[in-house]
């Protein structure tokens, strides 16, 4: 169908429930469109605390977290004395409650209130200005409890942040905020890339499972991200994957499209609350917040892009050393395996079929350890037929188990070239931190040797590093 002719059924259709919803939204939309200059605040990671700091007005806002996978946050504003500082954080491990479902409280201190939700191993925290409204600020902190806890295990291994300027991720995720706040409705921030629309930012209410989903070709996201389709509206899920939430089968979807100076680069996904089309000065609030998230998701892209040349083999797609060694590098993680793999006798491969069945057979292998592996694992091909996997937050045991699996799949799948069926088998090598050695700078060079051990006993082979 037209998609103009079902904007216009739904325009029409919506006006007289968006009439009243932006009305009576009127004095939230105020504290929303004027924060803060952002001047005032810091940076941090997530993302989140800092715009909901800033967004409720906080003097500053705190995230501290004692499990895996995050680090604490602060955001300060400028003027805050270090005595109040010094206060708010002696305060937050007291704040810990044993009940998962987590506790909401206010604490007056000199300065402000400091409003909270705790739950055991996260406390976050606003200081709001006396007279400033605290229900806002707890439903923002309780959000953002939820999302910490779905985002952890992902925040793991995103790798380090970039150093210069913003990153697409964090741009996005402050465009997502924005219109969660405007519109009282939940939001993802998509892009494309290489492998296609991918959704690089969500906001505290929308479905976490979203969260570095590729959207399928020709879906309306997908369309509206390559510039095919000037908008969308969908009823139905709009990134073309099955839907994993009932919800979204009765919401109403709008994807807007977010183009930098050099042409479309993404799309905006919004699921209004009652399904109605974001309109009036709120739409055009949000107009301008696109165009300006444009203007740095292109550069941020951009670093990206250049990144990813440096960090990726261009024959199979995977890290290169350098890319491996960049995700080991993050902080956050602190325990993780090794695996080390090179195939056996690949100069008999390339000296019978010939050079290009070798690149092939090294895109076979590549594919094959992607899909036996998890996301947050990273695969490298780290020499000409040599591949590595590192596995953060898993155990020598575990890592093992997925050589094996590695190794029994290479050596099970059919591979040919040009209809002449070749075997493919590799040799492995597993290293653990810490179980095999004290420090994850030794994990390669233990695996790898480990590896060289399997060739010697006999190829098609897994060896492990063992416990120290
Ligand atoms: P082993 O079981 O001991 O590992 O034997 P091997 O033949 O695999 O080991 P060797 O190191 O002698 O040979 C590796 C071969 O891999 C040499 C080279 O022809 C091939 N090779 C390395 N990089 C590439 C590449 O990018 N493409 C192709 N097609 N072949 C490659
Ligand atoms: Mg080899
Ligand atoms: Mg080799």
């Amino acid at each position: 169908m037209d998609v103009s002719f079902v904007l216009t059924i739904i325009l029409v259709g919506f006006s007289a429930v968006l009439g009243w919803l932006v009305g009576r939204r009127r004095t939230r939309q105020a504290v929303a469109l004027q924060p803060p200059a952002t001047t005032d605040l810091e940076p941090t990671d997530p993302p989140d605390l800092a715009w909901i700091a800033r967004a409720n007005a906080a003097l500053g806002g705190w995230l501290r977290y004692s499990g895996r996978g995050l680090p604490s946050a602060t955001t300060l504003q400028s003027g805050l004395s270090s005595e109040t500082v010094t206060t708010v954080e002696s305060r937050l491990p007291g704040l810990r409650t044993p009940r998962s479902a987590g506790r909401t409280g206010i604490e007056r201190l000199e300065e402000g209130n400091l409003v909270f939700v705790a739950t055991d191993d996260l406390q976050v925290a606003l200081l709001l200005p006396l007279g400033v409204p605290h229900a806002r600020a707890i439903a923002d902190l309780e959000h953002l409890v939820s999302s910490v806890r779905t985002r952890t295990a992902l925040e793991a291994t995103t790798g380090p942040r970039g150093t210069a300027g913003e990153t697409v991720e964090s741009i996005s995720i402050r465009l997502a905020l924005e219109v969660e706040r405007l519109f009282d409705a939940e939001a993802a921030v998509v892009v494309g890339r290489a492998r296609g629309a991918q959704v690089v930012g969500t906001a505290l209410r929308a479905d976490p499972h979203l969260h570095r989903v590729t959207a399928t070709a020709g879906s309306p996201v997908d369309l509206v991200v390559r510039g095919e389709l000037k908008q969308a509206v969908s009823a139905y899920e709009p990134l073309g994957i099955l839907p994993w939430d009932r919800r979204h089968r009765e919401r109403r979807a709008y994807v807007m499209p977010i183009a930098g100076p050099s042409g479309p680069l993404g799309a905006l996904v919004i699921w209004t609350l009652g399904g109605g089309e974001p309109t009036g000065p709120a739409r055009a609030e949000l107009e301008k917040g696109i165009h300006r998230t444009g203007l740095l998701l292109e550069d941020a892209l951009h670093r990206l892009e250049l990144t990813e040349q440096a960090t990726r083999d261009p024959l199979t797609g995977l890290a290169n050393r350098r890319g491996l060694e960049n995700a080991m590098a993050v902080v956050k993680v602190d325990s993780g395996t090794v695996i080390c793999l090179d195939l056996d006798h690949f100069k008999t491969l390339n000296d019978t079929l010939g050079h290009p069945a070798g690149d092939a057979a090294l895109g076979f292998v590549s594919r094959v350890i992607q899909d036996t592996i998890r996301d947050r694992d990273t695969a490298a091909r780290i020499g000409g037929e040599e591949f590595a996997v590192w596995l953060p937050v898993t155990t020598l045991e575990e890592a093992a188990k997925v050589a094996e699996r590695l190794r029994t799949r290479l050596a099970g799948r059919a591979w040919g070239w040009q209809g002449q069926p070749w075997p493919i088998t590799a040799s492995f090598g597993v290293a653990g931190w810490p179980e095999s050695t004290g420090s994850r700078d030794n994990l390669i060079a233990l695996a790898d040797q480990a590896l060289y051990e399997a060739k010697e006993r006999g190829r098609n082979r897994v060896e492990v590093v063992e416990t120290s």
